[in-house]
């Protein structure tokens, strides 16, 4: 089975149908997302309604979560509350009711999906140490392969005789006896300092990965905000790619 995988949408509508139209000519069976679909961008409604349009699974971020009340939005940097507290105003409450059934963990084909980490998801702890990532590892199988998102940066580490092993390259055939993590990178808010929209295609069946970059219309995203009046800060990262 092909599988598309996509994380950290933060309602970048322009960013999503992008990455979507790409998914599209990729003879992908089925869209899995590890979370974040709301907070921080402009469409927060159309990126919902995109979602379960297109039947995509999807796990609970951390902005999700706050949105529905089940994380505190104290755990938030100011810029962060506000464009939860905008993006609050613009769903209903269906639309939240649905953010909230969102799972922390999703199991799907034989792969786990989570937001943050597999070691207390619904604490949305950051894999951007050796220490988490090998915590993390250590929680899974010798042959699984896991997907997370979060902190917008991609990354692909093998573990092997407990330790870490990190692949640089973007496409990579997994060996059948060794686990790996991968992280999606963010769709809508990329922290890499490279502004293109990330996501990850995963062949079930040979193993096959591949981490893929998509242009999008920018400018309209980064105009929407603006209207929106969403903070600046939020809106010129977008450009920077971090
Ligand atoms: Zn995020």
């Amino acid at each position: 089975m092909q599988l598309a995988i996509i994380s950290d949408v933060h309602a970048n509508l322009a960013a999503f149908e992008a990455v979507l139209k790409d998914i599209d000519q990729s003879n992908v069976d089925k869209i899995i997302c590890c979370g974040d679909l709301v907070g921080y961008g402009p469409d927060p409604k159309e990126v919902i309604a995109l979602v379960r349009e297109r039947g995509i699974l999807c796990s609970g971020g951390n902005h999700d979560k706050v949105i529905s009340g089940e994380f505190p939005i104290a755990s938030m940097n100011p810029m962060a509350a506000s464009a939860i507290e905008w993006t609050k105003e613009q769903l209903s409450n269906e639309e939240i009711e649905y953010l909230k059934s969102l799972p922390y963990i999703l199991e799907e084909e034989g792969l786990r999906f989570v937001h943050g980490s597999i070691h207390e998801p619904q604490e949305f702890n950051y894999l951007n140490n050796y220490a988490h990532i090998a915590r993390d590892f250590e929680l899974m199988g010798e042959t699984e392969v896991a997907f997370c998102g979060h902190t917008h940066i991609p990354f692909l580490y093998m573990y092997r005789a407990e330790q870490l092993f990190k692949i640089e390259d973007r496409k990579a055939k997994l060996a059948d006896k060794h686990a790996y993590m991968v992280n999606v990178g963010s769709v809508g808010q990329p922290r890499d300092r490279d502004r293109r929209a990330s996501y990850v295609l995963y062949n079930t069946v040979s193993r096959e990965l591949q981490f893929k970059r998509i242009e999008y219309d920018l400018e309209l995203t980064m105009a929407k905000m603006e209207k929106a009046g969403l903070p600046a800060l939020l809106i010129s990262r977008l450009g920077a790619g971090w």
